[in-house]
């Protein structure tokens, strides 16, 4: 590595919301960036005005605060010292580079109007073939490579429109070392000459990242696997600009598959099996369909992360849950595989059941109590809205989901009597010999001075001893009694939560309603 100070970018297109897969791009250029003391800056690419997306740019900068990612430089984050960060307003910088490059003889003007590259690329398609603009077929068409350099001058005078093409030479091999893939050949005869330059003097991706890259003093550029193709053009232009000593150092990073790993992962995987491929939720402003998110889902954003980065990487050790700095701690590029990598969505669910485990209660409980408060209609004075209480409920709840959202429907019984009970497995297990043993809990219940876990244990173990009763024959029955369910938190845990009258009113009901019907 060189000894300049690491910088790393995330040059994502405001195109539409920003996939799992650029979030995947951002959040490795992140953590390279940390792991080397680096910056790490965002810079919208937007030279391609017919693409944009009004709200795109917003949403970027909003998924990567989500996420805990934030750039230390660049649009939404603060403008460095390289301001702007956004290419169409960078647009007068890049002219003079795409000019140094013709008069150097690298470049050349090109006046082929769309309508004759149409044709061309009927004719070709027609022979089952596909057109490219490159040094097989530069010398037969309308450029300065052809035309006198009167002609040129005459072109330009009378306005008409042309765009500066790179001149990809013949016969030479391209190398440069990915940081992923190791050392990477092509030979020029495959690189088309890419247009630098547009009619309208807008930069194109090729040269606008080029120009950005090193004026913005990129050391590492991270980017998807799509832009492999193109790399040769982009060494190529940065030696003929006489920067390759500059040159930031490349890493292409795998595609993200779907499950079966047939194919790019795309939103229509996600429709079709439920699962999001957008950090948040997305509304498309023309056509108002909505795509959802894993914010909006109940994801942790430390868990997305946690899963996003084991996507194509991996430390080779046995820990998978790692907080945003250990990952930035353990995070090397060139263990980056090559292969595309499968996303699996029940894996997302399970990094965030780990990381929603390791979180503190209190914290959850705070962020839940809105969503309790609702649904079950409790006014904020409630016992059961209480700090103590709620955190007590999602320290009860955490083994048993895995989200955060899910706890107040899982855990419904914790916050209001059961109205239902599984009667399936009451009728299995009843016995109206039981009548006198669930009597005599509910009235020790009811007369309890002391409600904590160890009492309300002990009066249980107390009352089933003077019935003769093993404590495995009525353990769910009580279970289901008091919450309605066969299955649920830790039992005790849960009638110490609930409290000892509170069990002896449900006891009650429970008798009443349930046993009945057995
Ligand atoms: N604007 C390009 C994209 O959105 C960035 C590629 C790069 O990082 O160089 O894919």
């Amino acid at each position: 590595m060189s000894l300049r100070r690491v910088r790393v970018r995330f040059a994502p297109s405001p195109t539409g919301p920003l996939h799992m897969g650029g979030v995947r791009t951002a959040l490795y250029s992140y953590l390279f960036a940390k792991k080397h003391g680096g910056d790490f800056l965002l810079r919208i690419e937007d030279t391609d005005q017919t693409r944009f997306v009004p709200g795109a740019e917003q949403y970027i900068i909003d998924s990567l605060k989500w996420c805990g990612i934030a750039p230390n430089e660049g649009v939404g984050f603060g403008d460095g010292p390289h301001a702007p960060y956004r290419q169409s307003e960078r647009k007068p910088m890049y002219r003079q580079y795409a000019e140094q490059l013709v008069r150097d003889g690298y470049a050349y003007l090109a006046f082929d109007t769309a309508e004759e590259m149409d044709a061309l690329r009927k004719v070709a398609e027609a022979n089952k073939q596909t057109f490219a603009y490159d040094s097989s077929s530069r010398l037969h068409l309308r450029n300065s490579l052809t035309m006198t350099q009167e002609a040129v001058e005459a072109a330009i005078a009378a306005g008409e429109n042309y765009v500066i093409r790179l001149k990809v030479p013949r016969d030479e091999e391209i190398r440069f070392t990915d940081l992923i893939r190791g050392e990477v050949k092509f030979n020029s005869n495959v690189v088309d000459d890419k247009v630098l330059l547009k009619g309208d003097g807008m930069p194109t991706y090729h040269l606008a990242h080029i120009v950005d890259d090193y004026l913005m003093e990129i050391t590492h550029a991270i980017r998807g696997e799509e832009w492999l193709p193109s790399a040769p053009g982009h060494i190529l232009t940065y030696r003929y600009l006489g920067w390759e000593d500059q040159m930031p150092a490349y890493a292409h990073l795998p595609l993200l598959l779907k499950p079966d790993g047939n194919g790019k992962l795309s939103k229509r995987d996600g429709d079709r099996l439920g699962f999001p491929v957008f950090p948040m939720d997305w509304s498309d402003p023309s056509s108002g369909e909505l795509s959802s998110g894993y914010k909006e889902r109940g994801y942790l954003p430390e868990a997305f992360v946690n899963m996003l980065a084991f996507l194509g990487w991996n430390p080779g050790t046995e820990q998978e849950i790692f907080s945003l700095e250990e990952l930035a701690a353990a995070f090397h590029i060139e263990q980056v595989q090559h292969a595309g990598a499968k996303f699996d969505p029940e894996k997302a669910k399970w990094f965030n059941e780990q990381h929603l485990r390791q979180l503190d209660a209190g914290i959850i409980a705070h962020s839940l109590r809105a969503q309790v408060a609702e649904q079950f209609g409790l006014s904020a004075d409630d016992a059961k809205l209480s700090d103590a209480y709620l955190t007590k409920a999602v320290e009860l709840l955490k083994p048993r989901v895995q989200f955060e959202n899910e706890m107040p429907r899982v855990g419904s019984y914790l916050f209001e009597a059961p109205k239902e009970f599984d009667q399936a497995v009451i009728d299995k297990k009843w016995k109206p010999d039981y009548i006198p043993f669930f009597e005599a809990l509910k009235d020790t219940f009811a007369a309890a001075s002391a409600q904590d876990e160890a009492s309300i244990k002990l009066q249980f173990e107390e009352t089933c001893a003077a019935h003769h009763l093993k404590p495995g024959e009525v353990l769910q029955l009580l279970r289901i009694f008091v919450s309605g369910q066969s299955g649920g938190v830790d039992l005790f845990g849960m009638l110490a939560l609930l409290g000892a009258s509170e069990c002896a009113n449900r006891l009650t009901a429970a008798m009443e309603h349930a046993v009945k019907k057995a």
